[in-house]
């Protein structure tokens, strides 16, 4: 098969021609139809996850099952499937009490501790397939695995969204941000895109930001939050950068009891006085991608057209490097695609 093979961390990634995947007993054999590209496969290349080279990435997956393994009976040749991104254990307390992206016996990420789906196929573990509903394309599906479904579990879990919320999304133009701001429109938020151009904001506007603050112009950023919330502060403020900088503009922006949650991995640690923090029973939390059972909820809300996949550029599999380049260039709005025929 044609596949795309990252040869050493922080190299880029060649067209290569690998034998077929076989799988093993509990296994199945997907064939690839489409694939989102997002800013964590450039974290993933640079071996910061770890796992071992040369390694074949892709992670935000749907397409058709070609074979099963001879223990496989959940899953049968022709079945359209979504793939879930972690490799969990299936048994320990947090895979059985709901929780699996905390697994304590974690083996890792489709596309960089084992092969992924930047190939013609891909075999994986039968538990990483998930039935796409009726209705709903393999590239909407695929950007379900990822982009979409870690709002999901954000806003529903994190976050935990009202529709009387004022919600604050820090990178709200982002590649997952502007899933984020669908998502929390789906809650019924009044949803305050920040991000750092006029392009990005209209973007966040066009999917349904009901206001947008420009971080370039604003002096002022907790000031501007406060004065598009009549001075009370957001409810929920997502922090999708994750820098020192922007996750204390989350805090600081938020009402009494409000949430701040980050979900981009960035750099350095914010000020928090305790007692502040008991007065105002404000919370300060992470969130971790999504469970299987928030990516089937995804996936149904995708089909309902609740949420829609924002897809900036599409290229064939084989010239991914082009949509790397575009994301480098800070080019891209929306989502990278890739298509297989
Ligand atoms: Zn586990």
């Amino acid at each position: 098969m044609k596949a795309m093979v990252v040869p050493k961390w922080g190299e880029k990634s060649v067209l290569m021609s690998r034998p077929d995947p076989k799988p093993s007993s509990r296994e199945a054999v997907m064939k690839v139809r489409a694939a989102g590209v997002g800013l964590t496969l450039l974290n993933m290349r640079t071996g910061s996850f770890g796992g071992e080279v040369p390694r074949i990435m892709g992670h935000e997956l749907a397409g058709d099952i070609v074979e099963v393994g001879s223990d496989v009976t959940e899953l049968k040749v022709g079945d359209r499937c979504a793939v879930y991104f972690y490799l969990t254990c299936g048994r320990c307390r947090y895979c059985r009490g709901g929780r699996e992206t905390l697994c304590e016996a974690f083996k890792g990420h489709v596309g960089v501790h084992r092969d992924g789906g930047f190939a013609e196929y891909v075999s994986l573990p039968v538990e990483n397939f998930l039935h796409i509903p009726s209705g709903l394309s393999y590239e909407a599906a695929a950007m379900a695995t990822d982009a979409v479904n870690t709002n999901w579990h954000c806003m529903k879990e994190r976050a935990r969204v009202n529709p009387h919320d004022h919600v604050l999304l820090i990178g709200a133009g982002g590649g997952v941000g502007i899933h984020g701001v669908q998502v929390a429109k789906a809650f019924g938020a009044r949803v305050i895109a920040m991000d750092v151009s006029d392009e990005k904001l209209a973007l966040a506007s066009e999917w349904g930001a009901d206001e947008v603050i420009n971080v370039k112009k604003e002096a002022d950023l907790v000031a501007a939050v406060k004065r598009l919330t009549d001075g009370r502060g957001v409810d929920a403020a997502i922090d999708y950068v994750g820098h020192a900088e922007t996750f204390q503009v989350a805090y600081d922006s938020l009402s009494t009891s409000g949430r701040a949650v980050v979900i981009g991995v960035g750099k350095g640690s914010i000020q928090v006085p305790t007692r502040h923090l008991i007065l105002s029973e404000k919370t300060i939390t992470g969130s971790r991608h999504s469970t299987r059972t928030e990516l089937i909820e995804t996936l149904e809300v995708m089909a309902r057209g609740v949420v829609k996949p924002v897809i900036g550029m599409r290229t064939h599999f084989t010239e991914i490097e082009s949509i790397f380049e575009s994301i480098l260039d800070e080019k891209l709005l929306g989502r990278g695609a890739l298509t297989y025929d």
